[in-house]
């Protein structure tokens, strides 16, 4: 979904629209590792359209940098990342000579923007028609602080949206994420070769040169926001985008998830959590331990990666865990076997008849417990969708079925099917 940014001086009154615009949902908070930065960015919805708004902030007081070079900085992030940007003026304060010098960089840029005078408490009787001198278009007044003008102005947001498509791309989609530094992009040059990465991101000026597409044995696949990988690694200020919007939107985009760790420091909190979001979302998943050159290293050590982290996230049984090292080369392609046998089962259906053999094979051994004095009967299932496969079990009283039993069928339609990679979604359904 597309990205609207927020820009402008500081004190314009940015969080204040940002908060308003995002009314009840809620914001995400995005903490910058190493930066007294805070990003700010929720999801908004408004005339059918969702777009990502995000909250360059980033103004630090008393910072010893001058406040031109902080939006400067400002600006050409949210260009980078925004496919709208949305440049906050004070009609309080009037046109301000920053604010010219932001309209500078936005008509050099050439991404569309919007001119929101903020502050217009009472349009009756503000005089915001100041705001034209800037030459920035004709600005929308608003009032964040009472909410005056914020419907129209959601109004002009959507009507200047990309159209979203949501044709089913025939390429596979893949991202590889994970924290900086744990190979990311020495990886995908691997696989991708040097030059390809360096021409798309010279042409990364285009939504589609993000992507890198490449074919293997066959199949059309598609690297997820590549650029993004460089620029992550490149930026200087250590930028942490791990947690932040960047990552979601890959994912986002994506249909096989690549989670990349360092194997000398291995699966952190953080690691797991964007794991799990993949995976709730129903992305594939492929866990890469890369920089295995580093790791010191017996016969077991592999075998005990796994186990210790199954132990902590049960699911990552069912996740294919690869050893690289993107130096060496060491199983790189690999990879790209496992991503192919991923969306094979991915896309697998198992025929009814089998899946009903093996719901009675499962009842019979172990009958679902009793529940408020209710015999609880599950009578068939079938597989209702693929990607990510759905199995529907139906019964009498599908809301009594106990916790435990349903993971005993998930595992027990795991040990027969696999859908190894996949998220497998077990939905209990009702049929007297
Ligand atoms: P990114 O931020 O995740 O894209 O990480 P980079 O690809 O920029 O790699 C960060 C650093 O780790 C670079 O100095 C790489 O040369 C190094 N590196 C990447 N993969 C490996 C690996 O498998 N083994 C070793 N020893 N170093 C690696």
């Amino acid at each position: 979904i597309p990205v609207v940014a927020l820009v402008g001086r500081p004190n314009v009154g940015k969080s204040a629209l940002f908060n308003r615009i995002l009314g009840a949902h809620t914001a995400i908070v995005s903490d910058e590792a190493g930066t007294t930065r805070d990003r700010h960015f929720g999801r908004a919805e408004w005339n059918g359209k969702a777009f990502w708004l995000v909250d360059t902030g980033g103004i630090v007081e008393d910072s010893p940098v001058p406040m031109d070079v902080e939006i400067r900085k400002q600006v050409v992030q949210a260009i980078g990342e925004a496919d709208l940007v949305v440049f906050v003026v004070d009609a309080k304060v009037g046109a301000h000579p920053s604010d010219a010098r932001v309209v500078d960089l936005l008509r050099d840029a050439g991404k569309p923007w919007l001119l929101v005078a903020n502050k217009v408490d009472n349009p009756q009787s503000t005089d915001f028609y100041e705001m034209y001198r800037l030459g920035a278009g004709d600005p929308i007044p608003v009032s964040a602080a009472n909410g005056t003008g914020s419907g129209d102005l959601l109004d002009e947001i959507t009507d200047r949206l990309p159209e979203q498509n949501d044709e089913l791309p025939t390429a596979l989609r893949v991202a590889v994420v994970g924290r900086p530094n744990v190979g990311k992009s020495s990886f995908v040059n691997r696989l991708l070769g040097e030059e390809r990465l360096v021409v798309s991101d010279i042409a990364g000026t285009t939504r589609d040169s993000i992507d890198t597409p490449t074919r293997y044995h066959g199949r059309d696949l598609v690297f997820v926001d590549t650029a993004g990988l460089r620029r992550q690694s490149k930026v200087e200020d250590g930028v942490e985008f791990y947690s932040g919007l960047r990552t979601r939107r890959a994912i986002e985009s994506s249909d096989i998830c690549v989670l990349m760790v360092d194997a000398t420091l291995g699966v952190e909190n953080q690691d797991l959590k964007i794991a799990t979001l993949a995976w709730e979302q129903g992305r594939s998943l492929i866990l890469v331990v890369n920089k295995w050159d580093l790791k010191e290293k017996d016969g077991k050590t592999a075998d005990k990666f796994k186990k210790d982290l199954v132990e902590k996230v049960p699911y990552f049984e069912w996740v294919p865990i690869l050893y690289t090292s993107a130096v060496t080369g060491q199983r790189v392609h690999k990879v790209l076997d496992v991503i192919l046998e991923v969306e094979q089962e991915r896309n697998k259906r198992i025929p009814t008849s089998q899946i009903n053999e093996a719901l009675e094979e499962m009842v019979q051994r172990r009958q679902p417990p009793q529940a408020a004095g209710n015999e609880v009967r599950l009578i068939y299932a079938t597989q209702v969708e693929t990607a990510p496969p759905s199995i529907a079990v139906f019964g009498n009283h599908p809301e009594l079925v106990a916790e435990h039993y349903i993971r005993y069928l998930h595992n027990g339609f795991r040990e027969r099917y696999g859908f190894v990679g996949n998220p497998l979604r077990i939905l209990m359904r009702h049929k007297s």
